[in-house]
């Protein structure tokens, strides 16, 4: 639950947080790889299924299952 994050939030902007992983600044950001997003993160709380869910990075606020940021962490 909260508010969806906003790309102009300080802490959005400093780990590079794009509600829409395919805009992604790949020149900033090499590690972003395509495919990745929130919903294959380690640390999405929401089910792959939703279309946004929390994040511990940003609590209180819901990040989008297609976005991405720059601690994005591999799905065991
Ligand atoms: Fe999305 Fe993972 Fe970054 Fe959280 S840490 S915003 S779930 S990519």
């Amino acid at each position: 639950s909260g508010p969806m994050l906003a790309e102009s939030d300080a802490q959005a902007g400093a780990l590079g947080y794009k509600a829409d992983a395919s805009k992604v600044d790949k020149t900033k950001f090499p590690k972003y790889a395509a495919g990745q997003n929130c919903t294959s993160c380690a640390l999405y709380q929401g089910k792959a299924s939703d279309a946004a869910g929390g994040c511990p990075l940003f609590a209180g606020k819901q990040v989008a299952g297609k976005g991405w940021c720059s601690a994005w962490a591999k799905k065991a």
